[in-house]
């Protein structure tokens, strides 16, 4: 169902949590309800190495090593894509911030004319692990499958764009750990600094995606 508000200033909602909490899914449908572009760094990210762009050529290496990518880098591409158009409404922020100076310099960004709503998806490190172990993605359209929970109907094809399935040279197990050790040091910290701030909202994400879509919209509103 559509969503609408009434309020005149930009609508940014930004979703924290550790890698494989669900962020892009949430995002995804999200962005249907509150007609808002999902900005995911990560995606970016991996446009750009699809490109070879000097800033995909960079950024490869600390991705495929669980390593995030510098906050000076990051932030340049964030500031490109928020300058368009479709942003001037609000957007929906996933994998962004992840540090405390991202989140800081993203709050000095903003000034005072946005207040971000920040949900934080929760989940703990054993099912992190077996999420993102089990997890396939779609070369072509980017869409996600689990191969226990949500299997494609085909083997090694998209439902939905018949893309070839892929496992994301990041979702291998030694990587994974990695990426679990840098988000309870780096990126765990902004839990505290939103929350201090009032505009954090915890949700536990070890339910069905409906569910937690359905709570985080009660939020919003
Ligand atoms: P996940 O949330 O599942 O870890 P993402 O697609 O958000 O996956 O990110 C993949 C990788 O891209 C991260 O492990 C990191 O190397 C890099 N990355 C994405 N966003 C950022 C960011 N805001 N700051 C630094 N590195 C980032």
């Amino acid at each position: 169902m559509s969503q609408s508000f009434s309020s005149h200033s930009p609508l940014v909602l930004i979703l924290l949590g550790p890698p494989g909490s669900g962020k892009g899914t949430q995002a995804n449908l999200l962005k249907m309800a509150l007609h808002l572009p999902h900005i995911s760094t990560g995606d970016l990210l991996r446009e750009h190495i699809k490109k070879k762009t000097p800033l995909g050529l960079k950024a490869k290496t600390d991705i495929e090593k669980g390593q995030l990518v510098s906050d000076h880098l990051i932030l340049e591409m964030l500031v490109e894509r928020l300058k368009e158009p479709d942003c001037v409404k609000g957007y929906i922020l996933d994998g962004c911030p992840r540090t405390l100076f991202q989140a800081q310099s993203l709050q000095a960004y903003f000034k005072d004319q946005i207040t971000p709503i920040v949900i934080n998806l929760d989940l703990s490190d054993e099912k992190v692990i077996e999420r993102l172990c089990h997890r396939l993605v779609c070369a072509n359209c980017g869409a996600l499958y689990h191969l226990l929970y949500s299997p494609p109907k085909i083997d090694g094809q998209c439902d939905q764009c018949l893309g070839k399935l892929i496992q994301r040279a990041d979702d291998k197990e030694a990587v994974i750990l990695e990426r679990l050790k840098v988000y309870h040091h780096q990126t765990a910290p902004l839990i505290a600094f939103y929350s201090q701030q009032n505009r954090l909202f915890t949700l536990s994400c070890d339910l069905p995606k409906e569910e937690i879509y359905q709570t985080i919209l009660e939020k919003i509103r």
